[in-house]
């Protein structure tokens, strides 16, 4: 193959390290189905498999106004939601970037700054409740107790790591998405943002804690086509996480199954897995040396490996340093053909400096001369003169990262599939899913639907049955159902 030019070769060598073959897909899953049952049986496991307390899922009948607050990876927000009661919703939201000294600074002052927007939020959207509730009582300086009345109870979607041990209770296990707040870790989130809100003497009840993944599933099930109950919600947006449904008498580490606070025997419980953490001792996960050097540059190494290899956060570097270890490949030329050259204040020289949208905009790229790719890498990366061959090799290596996490996404979304049973007996196993990587990249969905197929137990026929729907909104209306379901349960 004299023909294909040097730099293709190049990329194309750098590519196959991110093949991850069907062999492997079946070995993942296998690790994972083994990952699941220990996190299910044992605190401290490689998969937290994190009880919700959450008992039921919705079927579309729920009615009612809610609060719910999401503090996701990037963006903070509050949302009033009406649910209507027929599978449909009204949502009323405030979106801001969290600010990123807000992300390593104190609990309280996260915590303040999410308050702060809740108020903001009720003032501006619920300004008639607002005026004759809590400026009533601020003019005439009284703090006597609300009435039930006029609480909103709310659902917080808390996208990181946390020990439930009530429907609105738990604590902090760990930062993962680049937060670094030492002081909050061990604390309970909850009473850290009813604290908050309390010292606004805001009517607000702090009804449930929901994981964003809780969230996404509870909201796919009251907008999912049909009464088929939704077996699994999954993110892949800043990170990767997935919550299910298990059966009460799988999770055998909860001591007394007949505790009461399970109100509703329905014999079930959503567990989110946090399976960002999956295999972090690489029993199974595809390593490149990529994936060793960005591991080291971030605030966790050795930490939510599974995350690394799959999400938002992490794909833009793997990208960025394939990139520049084919640009330092002395055969490749990398942009250079055309008298071209990386300006030194590119942002391809600078930690974290591409962005996961760019994989997206790459991979969409299919104008004959990969015009879009090209003027991307001018505009945003100072890189003049990169030929259509640059641009296609470019190509090639977004294209085995992208593919490659949605490749291992198949994994514990098969595992689930396979654990649950339902391909057995089920037409359509429903699936929910949300976040920026699912939803832009270029047929996500498709590279997970091809590992499923890969792997024997599911097949074409089983891969058939399974219904991928966008859950939009998730965290918003999956948190207002939540906190619906709470209140049901109490
Ligand atoms: P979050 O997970 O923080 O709630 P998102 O689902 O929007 O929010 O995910 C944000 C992540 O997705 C960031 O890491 C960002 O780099 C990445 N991202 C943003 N836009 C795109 C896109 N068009 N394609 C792929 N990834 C994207």
């Amino acid at each position: 193959p004299s023909s294909i030019p040097p730099v293709l070769a190049a990329a194309t060598r750098i590519a196959r390290e991110f093949d991850y073959p069907a062999s492997e897909v079946r070995r993942g899953v296998k690790e994972f189905i083994n990952q699941m049952h220990e996190g299910l049986s044992k605190e401290g496991a490689t998969l937290n498999q994190i009880p919700s307390y959450i008992t039921a899922v919705p079927d579309g009948s729920e009615k009612g106004l809610y609060l719910a607050v999401d503090l996701g990876g990037t963006n903070s927000r509050v949302c009033s939601i009406e649910l209507h009661g027929d599978s449909t919703f009204a949502l009323t939201q405030n979106k801001v970037a969290i600010p990123r000294e807000l992300m390593v600074c104190t609990s309280s002052k996260l915590f303040i700054f999410i308050a702060g927007q809740i108020e903001a939020f009720l003032e501006q959207h619920h300004n008639e409740h607002f005026e004759a509730h809590v400026l009533k009582r601020r003019l005439a300086g009284t703090r006597e107790e609300y009435k039930d009345e006029e609480v909103f109870d709310l659902g917080f979607t808390f996208s990181f790591p946390v020990n439930q041990v009530g429907i609105n209770r738990g604590t902090l296990i760990r930062w993962t998405k680049g937060f670094s707040i030492p002081d909050a870790v061990g604390k309970d989130v909850c009473e850290l943002l009813q604290t908050a809100i309390d010292d606004l003497d805001l009517p607000v009840r702090v009804s449930a804690l929901v994981n964003d993944t809780v969230g996404t599933l509870m909201a796919r099930s009251y907008t999912a086509p049909g009464k088929t109950e939704t077996l699994l919600g999954a993110i892949f947006g800043t990170g990767t996480n997935g919550a299910y449904v298990e059966k009460l008498s799988n999770i055998t580490k909860i001591a007394d199954l007949t505790d009461t606070r399970y109100a509703i025997p329905t014999g079930k419980m959503v567990i989110n897995t946090e399976w960002g953490s999956f295999d972090n001792h690489l029993n199974v996960l595809p390593t490149t040396t990529f994936d060793r050097e960005l591991d080291v540059e971030t605030v966790n190494p050795g930490i939510q490996m599974f995350e690394k290899r799959v999400s938002g956060m992490f794909l833009g570097e793997i990208l960025r340093r394939s990139i520049l270890s084919l640009f330092c490949d002395p055969t490749a030329k990398l942009f250079q053909s055309a008298g071209g050259s990386i300006a030194p204040d590119s942002a391809l020289y600078k930690l974290w400096g591409i962005d996961t949208s760019f994989l997206s905009l790459v991979e969409a790229d299919v104008t004959p001369d990969l015009r879009v790719i090209a003027d991307s890498l001018r505009k945003d990366f100072n890189i003049d003169g990169a030929s259509a061959i640059d641009c296609q090799s470019v190509k090639v290596l977004v294209h085995a990262i992208g593919k490659r996490a949605a490749r291992l996404s198949a994994v514990p979304v098969g595992a689930i599939l396979l654990e649950s049973g339902k391909l057995e007996t089920e037409d359509v196993v429903d699936i929910g899913v949300d976040g920026s990587l699912v939803e832009y990249y270029p047929n996500f969905q498709g590279y997970i639907r091809e590992a499923l197929r890969d792997i024997p137990e599911i097949g074409e026929a089983g891969e058939k049955k399974v219904q991928i729907g966008i859950a939009k909104d998730g965290s918003g209306v999956g948190a207002a159902l939540s906190a619906l379901v709470a209140r049901k349960e109490e």
